[in-house]
């Protein structure tokens, strides 16, 4: 039996931290009623997540870098994440981390966590020398609203016909990424999203869950991709 080519497909926030970094940057360093109501805004889509993240990079007031490095520090992510890690690399499994993020906090924590040589796609953060936050978004696509890294472009440019693509992830950045996926793990949000959608997934708790849900995938005999999202994959290659 030829071997079945999974790609992986990973969120950060939330999904392998414990906590959403993103926000919880700006609750910690901004005015906590401000940013709860830009991120509100964004969760009824009355702004994009790009106007989202440059509202929030504007409310934020760090005092010196060391106190948001210190913060990003005291995060922990879910430990499980390294089993993942483990086992596509025992199974020749391409991964990559797709967050609609920063790339500030994520290289700190893959550094922490020995993980650095994990393929990630990410928005950009920057900080002057007055201690302001400068987002850039490489990846921005007019087409992806509810993530300023369109995440649905980089799993369409890294899987091809032969592959079973599979996403995990928890929340609002993740919605219309996961349409043009064959296999979703969803949790919180992303979870309810997907029932309302009726779109077929599998519900985690952590990456264990995952690997023993892959394994059976795995040594399925005849195993297939998800219809919807095949035809979802052939319409955004027709359009673009
Ligand atoms: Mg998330």
């Amino acid at each position: 039996m030829t071997q079945k080519k999974f790609k992986i497909f990973i969120d950060f926030d939330g999904t392998i931290s414990k906590i959403d970094i993103g926000e919880a940057v700006f609750e910690q360093f901004g005015d906590k009623e401000k940013v709860d109501r830009i991120i509100k805004n964004l969760l009824e889509d009355k702004i994009t997540a790009k106007e989202c993240w440059i509202a929030l990079c504007e409310t934020a007031q760090i005092p010196n870098k060391a106190a948001l490095d210190n913060f990003i520090d005291s995060i922990e992510i879910d430990r499980t994440f390294h089993n993942l890690i483990n086992y596509c690399k025992e199974n020749n499994f391409d991964y990559y981390v797709l967050s609609d993020g920063f790339d500030y906090y994520i290289d700190r924590i893959f550094l922490r966590e020995n993980l650095t040589h994990i393929p990630y796609f990410s928005n950009k953060l920057t900080i002057d020398e007055d201690i302001r936050l400068i987002p850039f978004f490489p990846y921005i696509d007019e087409n992806c609203l509810s993530s300023a890294n369109c995440k649905r472009n980089h799993v369409i440019n890294h899987s091809g016909d032969d592959d079973f693509t599979v996403y995990i992830g928890d929340g609002n950045s993740d919605k219309s990424t996961v349409e043009f996926c064959d296999f979703i793990f969803a949790k919180h949000d992303l979870l309810r999203y997907c029932e309302k959608e009726r779109i077929t997934f599998f519900p985690y708790n952590n990456f264990d869950d995952v690997i023993t849900r892959l394994e059976t995938l795995k040594t399925k005999k005849r195993l297939k991709k998800r219809h919807r999202a095949e035809l979802k994959r052939r319409e955004a290659y027709l359009v673009e």
